[in-house]
C-alpha cells in the first residue's frame, strides 16, 4: 500500500494545484493521501468529485505553532472540513500570518532588503503569506543566490525572520484538530534540532495536550533516523504517521510513501482506511 499523509499544493507554499497533486498522486499508485497545506484547508474546496477516481482523500491540514520558544508544526488528519470552531481558528491563522509577515518585513527592511513585504505579497498571489515568498523575494531581487541562502541567512531558525510569537499554543493546536474530530500528528520531530531531553520534553507535552500520532518518515530520512523516531513512537504509545512532504514538482522528492516504514508501529491510517488488511481477515466463528 502507497499512503501520503503530508502534501502541499497552492492552496499553501506548494507548487501544484490540488486537482494535479491529485493526478500525480493517482498515477504513482497512491492509495491514500491527503493535502496538509499550511494552516489551510483551502485545498478541499478547489477539488471535485470525479477528479479523485479510486484515490481515497484525507482532510487534512499542518498547524503552525509554538511550544517553549520552538516553532512546531502538527498535522491534523481526518478533521471534519465543516467544523465552524476550526474553519474560525484557521480564519485567525491567515491573519497571524499578516501579522508576522508586517514583523519579518520590519526586520529584513532593517537588514537592508528594500521592498520586501510588497514584493513578498506579490509573489503569493493572494493567498497568506509564507517564509518561502519571502526568500523567493529575495532571491529574484538578487539578495541572496538560492532558497536555501536566504533560510540559512535570514529565515531560518533564530534569525531575523523567524517570528514565532504570532502563534497559538501547541495545545491549543490539538485541542482544535481534536475537537474537529481529527487526529493530531506531531510533524517531522527531527526538524526542530532539538537535544534529545528536549524533544522527549516536547512528545511528553503533545501527549498530555491530546496528540495522538507522530511522523516517523518525512521524505527520505536516513534509516537511523526512521528507526530512531519507530522507537520513539512505540515507547510513548503514539500511532504512526508517514508522509513526502511534498512541495514541488521539479524537487527529487516525490508524491507517496512505501506504507511498510511505519515498521511495528501502529499506523495512523488504520481507522480511515476503507479496506485495511485486518478487515479483509477471515473471523475465525
Ligand atoms: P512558514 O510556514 O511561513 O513558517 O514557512 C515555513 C516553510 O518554509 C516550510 O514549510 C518549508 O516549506 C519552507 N522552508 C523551510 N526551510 C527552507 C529552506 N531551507 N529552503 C526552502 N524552503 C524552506
Ligand atoms: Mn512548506
Ligand atoms: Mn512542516
Ligand atoms: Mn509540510
Amino acid at each position: 500500500m502507497i499512503v501520503d499523509l503530508h502534501t502541499h499544493s497552492t492552496a499553501s507554499d506548494g507548487g501544484l494545484s490540488p486537482a494535479r497533486l491529485v493526478a500525480r498522486a493517482r498515477d504513482r499508485g497512491v492509495n491514500l493521501l491527503s493535502i496538509t497545506d499550511h494552516d489551510t484547508l483551502d485545498a478541499y474546496q478547489q477539488l471535485q468529485e470525479a477528479e479523485l477516481g479510486d484515490l481515497q482523500l484525507l482532510p487534512g491540514t499542518e498547524l503552525s505553532c509554538q511550544w517553549s520558544g520552538v516553532n512546531i508544526h502538527v498535522l491534523g488528519l481526518g478533521v471534519d472540513l465543516a467544523d465552524e470552531p476550526l474553519q474560525q481558528q484557521l480564519a485567525m491563522q491567515a491573519q497571524r500570518r499578516r501579522e508576522r509577515a508586517e514583523v519579518i518585513a520590519q526586520r529584513l527592511e532593517k537588514l537592508g532588503i528594500k521592498g520586501v513585504l510588497a514584493g513578498a505579497e506579490k509573489l503569493a498571489e493572494g493567498r497568506a503569506i509564507g517564509r518561502p515568498d519571502f526568500a523567493r523575494y529575495m532571491v529574484e531581487a538578487g539578495y541572496v543566490a538560492s532558497m536555501n541562502a536566504a533560510f540559512n541567512k535570514y529565515l531560518g531558525s533564530g534569525k531575523a525572520g523567524d517570528v514565532k510569537a504570532v502563534w497559538p499554543a501547541l495545545e491549543d493546536v490539538v485541542a482544535w484538530i481534536t475537537a474537529a474530530g481529527g487526529v493530531a500528528v506531531m510533524a517531522h520531530p527531527t526538524q526542530y534540532k532539538l537535544t534529545n531531553a528536549k524533544l522527549r520534553r516536547l512528545l511528553d507535552s503533545f501527549k498530555a495536550a491530546g496528540g495522538r500520532g507522530l511522523e516517523v518518515c518525512n521524505g527520505r530520512p536516513p534509516l537511523q533516523e526512521l528507526r530512531y523516531l519507530q522507537q520513539l513512537c512505540r515507547e510513548y504509545g503514539f500511532e504512526a504517521s508517514i508522509g513526502s512532504d511534498f512541495h514541488h514538482p521539479n524537487n527529487w522528492l516525490n508524491v507517496g510513501c512505501d506504507a511498510r516504514q511505519v515498521g511495528e508501529c501502529e499506523p495512523v491510517w488504520a481507522r480511515w482506511v476503507v479496506l485495511a488488511e485486518a478487515d479483509v481477515v477471515s473471523d475465525p466463528r
